[in-house]
């Protein structure tokens, strides 16, 4: 069985506890491969050659840094199938979905950062005619970076690329539920002659090796994405320290759909918010609202589509649905139904695991796409996160009531509006609290914008300007002028 590695200076090194977690293929609920359980002085190996190779890497020409960064994105993209293929073995989600969502993404991360050292700003103030500011963006020093297991590659990539972009090194810790492509992303980068130690990947638990990160003295910033209990213990921990710290957590997502905008496409895209990756997205729009009077016939076309949709083998290229990522995660979304059954919820389609699954399959983590009406916008099953194949559809009169269900939440990552009134819509997206909101479309995406979330969702933005902001230290320079007779 493969046994995993670090990936610290450069090199694959074993963890020095020599000891390893079971990796676990949802699809079969099968061990096939070990992770590496590092602890801190893996991580203090990290930090070492962190910080060894910052001064040579911080003065590196972007230009340099920049084709570097655009090696990795070929490589990643010439490489496509087969981190497809392991993302789909670790994850458990569709391998069409990894092929043409993940993956490519996770190129693009790497090139559109790439691209944007290159054109990075700088400001500069003129203070009257007695002196001039101007910033001096510089990198931070060593890096912190935990991700989780949803998207496993694509979240690594959308916070290794700006963090080395910038000039900075890293230590990367990713989902010890999903390490698989993090692995292949070392072996690219040392294709790719990243210089050693400018990105280091500790393998490992969260309490254990995540932790050991947040508190390391010499990491000053930490770029998080995973749950809000987690990202509340890391600023927990990172604060008294003074650390720099973005935090991207979970999200209970309205999709508000106005009778006028009910039509084969909404009903696609509504499938697509709502189950897309079994739901395991933290952008899932996993509280459906629609206005009456289209109420009825909508959930009985939702509920026609979601019933073709094809559960089964990840690896089959015809499945829709793979599996949910582990035992204890498809428990948990098991124990949400019946929940929803006891809050007083009526399950329209799916509600457990399937009843026909192939062969290899027959012991992996299945969950049917659900629908559930008949609940109240602030029972348990409508404000927590589930993080599965679960979606509540709840009807509506007015405006004000559907911001009303859309804000009443602890969350607050993004919201989905389908309108054709033009007007209704901005006003919609400025009352909801969202970090983003589309309108007619879902879960599209420009890496310019600013990426992040309010309330519990998080604090902090990724993307584009925000990731140069973050990954950076902007160092005010103030330069008196000289005048003849002052
Ligand atoms: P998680 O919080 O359990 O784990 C995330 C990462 O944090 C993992 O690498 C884990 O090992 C690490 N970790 C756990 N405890 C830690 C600790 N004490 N110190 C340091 N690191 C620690 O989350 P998950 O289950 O992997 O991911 C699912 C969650 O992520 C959902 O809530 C989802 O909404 C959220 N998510 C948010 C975004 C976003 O952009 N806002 C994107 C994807 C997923």
């Amino acid at each position: 069985m493969k046994s995993l590695e670090n990936y610290i200076d450069g090199q694959l090194v074993p963890p020095a506890s020599a000891q390893y977690l079971d990796n676990i293929e949802p699809a079969t609920g099968h061990v096939y491969s070990r992770v590496p359980d590092s602890d801190e002085r893996d991580v203090e190996q990290a930090v070492a050659a962190a910080e060894t190779a910052f001064p040579a890497w911080s003065h590196t020409p972007a230009v340099e840094r920049s084709r570097i960064l655009f090696r990795i994105a070929d490589l990643i993209e010439a490489n496509r199938d087969r981190l497809a293929r392991a993302e789909s073995i670790d994850n458990g989600k569709p391998l069409s979905l990894a092929r043409a969502v993940d993956i490519p993404r996770a190129a693009a991360s790497f090139r559109f950062f790439g691209a944007a050292i290159l054109t990075a700003q700088s400001e500069s103030h003129a203070t009257d005619d007695v002196a001039i500011n101007y910033t001096l963006r510089q990198p931070r020093g060593v890096v912190g970076l935990i991700s989780p297991w949803n998207l496993p590659l694509y979240l690594l990539s959308w916070k290794v690329a700006p963090a080395i972009a910038f000039g900075n090194t890293a230590i990367a810790k990713p989902s010890e539920i999903t390490p698989m492509t993090a692995c292949l992303l070392a072996d690219l980068c040392r294709e790719a002659e990243l210089p050693p130690g400018v990105l280091n990947i500790v393998h490992g638990l969260g309490p254990k090796a995540g932790a050991a990160i947040v508190r390391h003295a010499a990491v000053n910033t930490i770029s998080f994405t995973g749950g809000t209990l987690t990202g509340r213990e890391i600023a927990r921990t990172a604060a008294p320290l003074f650390k720099k710290v973005a935090l991207e957590m979970g999200g209970k997502n309205p999709n508000i759909i106005f009778a006028d905008a009910v039509n084969d496409q909404v009903i696609q895209e509504t499938l697509r918010s709502s189950f897309a990756n079994q739901g395991q997205v933290c952008l899932s729009g996993s509280r459906v609202f629609v206005e009456q009077p289209a109420y009825e016939s909508f959930v009985e076309r939702f509920v026609k589509a979601t019933k073709r949709l094809i559960v089964g083998d990840p690896l089959e290229e015809a499945t829709d649905q793979g599996a949910l990522v582990s035992g204890a995660h498809r428990d948990k979304v098991l124990s949400y139904l019946q929940l929803a059954k006891d809050e007083g919820g009526r399950i329209r389609c799916g509600g457990g695991p399937p009843e026909h699954l192939p062969q290899r399959c027959k012991d992996g983590f299945f969950v049917e796409p659900t629908i559930i009406t008949g609940l109240s916008v602030d029972c348990r099953v409508n404000q927590e996160e589930i993080f599965g194949p679960v979606v509540t559809v709840t009807p509506f009169h007015a405006e004000d009531e559907v911001v009303e269900y859309a804000n009443a939440t602890d969350y607050g990552l993004s919201a989905s509006v389908w309108t054709k009134d033009i007007s209704r819509a901005h006003r919609l997206a400025e009352r909801i609290q969202a970090g983003t909101v589309w309108v007619n479309c879902w879960m599209l995406r420009d890496l310019r914008v600013p990426f992040g979330g309010m309330k519990n969702s998080g604090v902090g933005r990724e993307g584009g300007q925000e990731a140069l902001r973050f990954f950076t230290e902007p160092k005010n320079v103030c330069i008196k002028l000289e005048r003849p007779n002052s």
